[in-house]
């Protein structure tokens, strides 16, 4: 039973809540063990073993080597480094191939490279999200030194072929970076079968804590540093290892790694009652990127004749936590790159809002939105209709 001022929190792929067994492991090596891992002495070695057996359980939710997974501060740093170890390693040149609906982590990184000499490319969109294989083929110049597309897109849970973008990039013999972010934790991953070159992933996308995350790195895969100075991460990423997120991290990929079939199934069907419910009874409204492979846990919706900032206001009365588009673009009221770059008109685009389901919704909660949500945008557009232009909130929640 739901009380009324009960958050219902729909924005799982904002961040998620922190599972209990993940404090439960992280919190020895916030007061107990709080050896450097680096010393030498059975104190600091107590703490190094509790990293190996993170890097393990990481490793092991990918299907990869624990050598291959190299620990950083987030799915940022992540993104950043792969393609900064590509530009300053890979001796092919300084072309780089993306596409228009990347996460800002990649999109900026590769807009402000341009302005600094790097050429990019990047790959457009159709109306249903998909990048087109044979466009990014014929992209791939013997200059490119590397290709970054993501596996599962933030703002519509539309996922890229993958495999398909690795057995091309290995075929052109250059190297593939993948954003996997959104994707870890929640779809099987099997680096161990791929060809993928470079996987960022971040904790706080699948129950782990904020402030951490990692780089798997393929085996002799050429690759550099971005952060010079110790040894740590076999000289891959330096600084004193952040052990309490790591150990979190490594648990949340345990804990993954244990329920996601089931927790697939699960979410997935409360995703799909959602949108059905949803579609009946808000006339005017659409899923974005309906027929694409999807997220089991994401629905973007647009709605005609709405701004989405005023009904994240209202359904923030309601404690409904939701997203019009990524959180990071939080405070801008500007149509969504991603929704744009799928030819959404720019009505559709700015009356578009992500839910995002997780481990810890519940069926009721559910309800609640559905019952909520149909409310929310009668109400905007009668407010519409009645008044000029449509109530804008001044600042959006996210
Ligand atoms: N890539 C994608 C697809 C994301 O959704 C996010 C976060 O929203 C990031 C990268 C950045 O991850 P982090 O917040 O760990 O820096």
């Amino acid at each position: 039973m739901l009380t009324d001022d009960q958050i219902i929190y729909l924005d799982n792929n904002a961040t998620t809540q922190l599972d209990p067994a993940v404090v439960e492991e992280m919190l020895p090596f916030l007061s107990k063990f709080y050896g450097n891992p680096s010393s030498g002495y059975q104190f600091g070695g107590q703490v190094r073993k509790a990293i190996d057996q993170a890097r393990a359980r990481v490793a092991a939710l990918l299907g990869c080597e624990p050598t291959e997974i190299v620990f950083t501060s987030c799915g940022t740093e992540s993104n950043n480094a792969a393609i900064n170890s590509a530009l300053q390693f890979e001796p092919r040149g300084k072309h780089i191939v993306t596409s228009a609906v990347e996460h800002s982590a990649v999109r900026r990184h590769c807009q402000e490279l341009a302005k600094r000499g790097c050429e990019v490319t990047f790959l457009e969109v159709d109306q249903e999200g998909n990048i087109d294989l044979d466009e990014l083929e014929s992209s791939i110049r013997p200059n490119t030194a590397i290709v970054s597309l993501m596996w599962a897109n933030n703002e519509t849970g539309i996922l890229f072929p993958v495999d398909k973008i690795a057995a091309i990039c290995r075929e052109k013999r250059v190297l593939f970076h993948t954003d996997a972010v959104q994707a870890v934790g929640k779809i099987p991953i099997r680096l161990g079968d791929s060809t993928i070159s470079f996987l960022s992933l971040s904790a706080h996308k699948f129950y782990g804590p904020k402030g951490v995350g990692a780089l798997y790195v393929r085996r002799h895969s050429r690759f550099g540093p971005s952060i010079i100075g110790g040894g740590q991460e076999n000289g891959r990423r330096a600084g004193t290892e952040n052990v309490a997120s790591v150990v979190g991290l490594g648990k949340a990929a345990q804990c993954a790694a244990e329920c996601m079939s089931e927790e697939e199934t699960r979410v997935l069907a409360m995703r799909n009652r959602f949108e059905q419910a949803i579609l009946a009874r808000v006339r005017d409204a659409a899923v974005n990127g309906a027929r694409a492979a999807r997220l089991p846990n994401t629905s973007s919706f647009s709605f005609a004749r709405i701004e989405s900032d005023a009904a994240l206001l209202l359904l923030d009365r309601h404690h409904i936590c939701c997203s019009a588009g990524s959180a990071c673009r939080t405070g801008s009221s500007e149509a969504s790159h991603v929704l744009r770059a799928m030819k959404l008109s720019d009505e559709r685009a700015r009356g578009s809002l992500r839910f995002s389901f997780g481990r810890f919704n519940q069926d009721a909660e559910a309800d609640r939105a559905i019952q909520i949500l149909p409310e929310v945008i009668e109400k905007l557009r009668s407010l519409a209709a009645t008044s000029a232009s449509a109530p804008r909130a001044a600042t959006l929640a996210s």
